[in-house]
């Protein structure tokens, strides 16, 4: 079993955590605040009170930070852990980020032999806290195989995509289609909605019909209960479009549906709803149509 040191209890970090923990590792965890220790420490895994301390004889340096700006904080210029990480463990960034910074993490790592895999996950708060992650790694075909016995545990399915950065280009491409399902449902149960359907029977046709998706048979069903609670933060979709724009300008690709979702998961984080699920976006969608889509009261 493998000395596996975990940065970032957040809402996927701790599944993985807990998983990790589960497959046998012998885990340690730094997080920002410590007010997750106990319930990691109660499932066996230890807990330090600074990064530095995670990095005397690992294997593996695992982290899932919320966003670019947490990565230089903790990992680049902030703390420079980077550059402090031992020859012979891997590291492996499971954050969604930016695929310039991704890159900027690699170029230190390499500078100094050490092998590093970009590896975002696809999945949210339950397949993290079942194992059941699809996750995309960009990196040395080696060093994916070496970290096998860490992804095994947290993941549903592995799909290496090739050289470094490759995992984090793949997660931005995923994230359009995301973002794309969760404003097309917002505006089709407003419009159902607007034309006196009952939002019910729209979703049982959407479950079946040819355009059906898990998006939006997860998010129908809880907009309808008036559900947002969080799984993946709407200020992280915000996050996640401005991304995925940043990427694509440098491609000249044309992202309208990323244009969209930032405008809207904006107007949602400006109302407060940030920390709701990012199925918020159809709350703003339905605000502007002036519509309820909640149907549990009636
Ligand atoms: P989260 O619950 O908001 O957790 C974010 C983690 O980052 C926490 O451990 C937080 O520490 C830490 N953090 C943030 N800023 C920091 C800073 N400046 N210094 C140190 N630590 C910092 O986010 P999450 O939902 O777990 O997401 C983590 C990553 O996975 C993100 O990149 C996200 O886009 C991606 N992702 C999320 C989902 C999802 O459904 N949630 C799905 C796929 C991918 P504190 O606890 O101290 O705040």
């Amino acid at each position: 079993m493998a000395k596996v040191s975990f940065i970032g209890l957040g809402i996927m970090g701790s599944g993985m955590v807990g998983n990790l923990v589960k497959a046998g590792h012998e885990v340690t965890v730094w997080n920002r605040s410590s007010s997750k220790y106990p319930e990691v420490e109660k499932i066996g895994a230890k807990t330090v009170s600074d990064p530095a301390q995670l990095l005397p004889g690992a294997d593996f340096l695992m982290y899932c930070l919320s966003d670019d700006a947490a990565v230089d904080a903790v990992i680049l210029n902030g703390t420079s852990l980077a550059t402090k990480v031992e020859p012979g463990t891997v590291v492996i960034d499971l954050s969604t980020i930016d695929p310039v910074t991704s890159a900027a993490e690699r170029k230190v790592y390499e500078e100094r032999g050490i092998e590093f895999l970009d590896a975002p996950v696809f999945g949210t708060k339950g397949e993290a806290r079942d194992g059941g992650l699809w996750i995309v790694i960009g990196g040395d075909e080696k060093t994916y195989e070496k970290a096998l016995p860490v992804l095994e545990p947290i993941s549903e399915t592995l799909h290496y995509m090739g050289v470094g950065g490759n995992g984090t280009k793949m997660k931005l491409v995923g994230n359009l289609l995301v973002a794309s399902q969760i404003v097309s449902i917002g505006e089709a149960l407003s419009l159902a909605k607007k034309a006196g359907l009952n939002l019910t029977k729209v979703l049982e046709v959407a479950a079946v019909a040819d355009f059906k998706t898990p998006i939006y048979a997860g998010v129908g069903a809880g907009v309808i209960k008036g559900d947002y609670e969080v799984n993946f933060p709407l200020k992280l979709m915000l996050k996640d479009a401005k991304l995925i724009q940043a990427f694509a300008a440098r491609l000249n690709s044309p992202v309208t549906i990323a244009v969209t979702t930032e405008e809207l998961a904006a107007e949602g984080v400006a109302a407060g709803m940030g920390d709701l699920n990012a199925s918020a976006i159809v709350k703003v969608i339905s605000n502007r149509a002036g519509v309820d889509l909640n149907e549990s009261t009636r």
